[in-house]
């Protein structure tokens, strides 16, 4: 892939750093557009030396700079937008626009490179699922009105745009449906379950579980999913197409979970469950294995390992190691 351009919208969060990683091992050119709005600067910060690796701050809802206008791009990999519900909660407006105006900017950006187009959709495009597992086929069961529908409209607005584009104008579309991933460099403040859950235990605080804890999901660790990324991205598979770990455990399993395996003396605490929060996730992934020839490998207590090391050696602010 030596001389490939991808430009990796969202290239300083969690998953689209590690893309970055991956590509410039790949031998691309790499070029992270982000705005910084949930991501930061420190998950990009061990390839500031590399020349194949470029930053700009950039809004996707903007006009592009010149320098991405006048670059010949082979690959838009658009992994922009708050991810957790907190932060799309708190960015409400910003996750409605990012999934319409900022998708369209990055599609017409395609179209005019002949570039091929990766989407970052999501399992909640499913919304609080009545069909288990879920297959792609399943069109869901969203609220169109209410505390997730912001990142669930704006998601589903997304597959739409990519649809039109790709019928309308031939783009090289290609849309992924990550479920619920974990792993190094997550935000620990952004709210997610198993972040939250680590660093509660780590520092003996109590877990937090939402509601009585049955709800389930199914945990995909960040390496296998950043795998199905780039064997997404370098074919020419249309999907949509579920991404994640048919592994499934309640949440409060998880909690139960994460406690042995940090050896904490943290209790477990129950406060109410959000609006709307789905009651039930699992990935039906034969698409994935047929198309990709793509399926997890870690499990979740060697994935939850992993990511409790990087939590131990990592400051919480900076996620830059403590002792170099
Ligand atoms: P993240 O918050 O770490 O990364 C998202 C990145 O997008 C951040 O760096 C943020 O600053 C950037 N961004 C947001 N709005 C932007 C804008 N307007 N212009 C430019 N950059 C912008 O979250 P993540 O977990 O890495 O998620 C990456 C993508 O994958 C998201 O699109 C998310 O919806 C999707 N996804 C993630 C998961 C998961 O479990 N991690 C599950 C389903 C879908
Ligand atoms: N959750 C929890 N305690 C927390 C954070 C989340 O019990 O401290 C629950 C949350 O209500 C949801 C599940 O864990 O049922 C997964 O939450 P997360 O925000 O990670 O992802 P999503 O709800 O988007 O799948």
């Amino acid at each position: 892939m030596a001389g490939k351009v991808a430009i990796i919208a969202g290239g300083a969060g969690f998953l689209g750093s590690h893309l970055c990683d991956v590509l410039l091992k790949k031998g691309y050119e790499v070029v992270a557009v982000d705005n910084l709005s949930t991501g930061s600067r420190q998950n990009i910060a061990h390839l500031g030396n590399n020349e194949r690796f470029t930053f700009i701050e950039h809004d996707i809802c903007l006009e592009f700079p010149e320098v991405l206008r006048d670059k010949k791009i082979d690959v838009i990999a658009n992994l922009a937008s708050p991810a957790s519900p907190p932060h799309y909660q708190r960015l409400a407006v910003e996750t409605l626009l990012v999934g319409s105006v900022g998708v369209k900017n990055l599609l017409n950006l395609a179209k005019k490179n002949g570039a091929r187009f990766f989407q970052a959709s999501t399992s909640e495009v499913y919304g609080d699922p009545e069909v288990h597992p879920q297959p792609e086929s399943y069109k869901g069961s969203v609220n169109s009105y209410g505390p997730r529908s912001m990142y669930d409209e704006s998601k589903r607005f997304a597959e739409a745009m990519i649809y039109v584009y790709r019928k309308k104008y031939s783009v090289n579309t290609g849309i992924v449906r990550i479920f619920n991933t974990y792993g190094p460099r997550m935000d620990p403040d952004d709210g997610r379950v198993v972040s939250n859950f680590i660093c509660q235990a780590l520092e003996g605080k109590p877990i937090t579980i939402y509601g009585e804890g049955n709800q389930t999901r199914s945990f995909c660790y960040v390496d296998d999913l950043i795998r199905g990324f780039v064997s997404m991205i370098e074919s020419d598979v249309e999907g949509p197409i579920n991404l994640g770990n048919p592994g499934e455990f309640t949440i409060k399993e998880l909690a139960e979970i994460v406690v042995e395996l940090t050896e904490s003396k943290s209790i477990i605490t129950y406060k109410p469950l959000p609006g709307d929060d789905p009651m039930q996730r699992k990935p039906v992934i034969q698409k994935a294995e047929a198309q990709l020839d793509w399926r997890p490998t870690i499990d979740l207590h060697d994935g939850l390992l992993k990511t409790i090391e990087y939590f131990k050696t990592h400051n919480k602010q900076t996620n830059k190691l403590l002792v170099e």
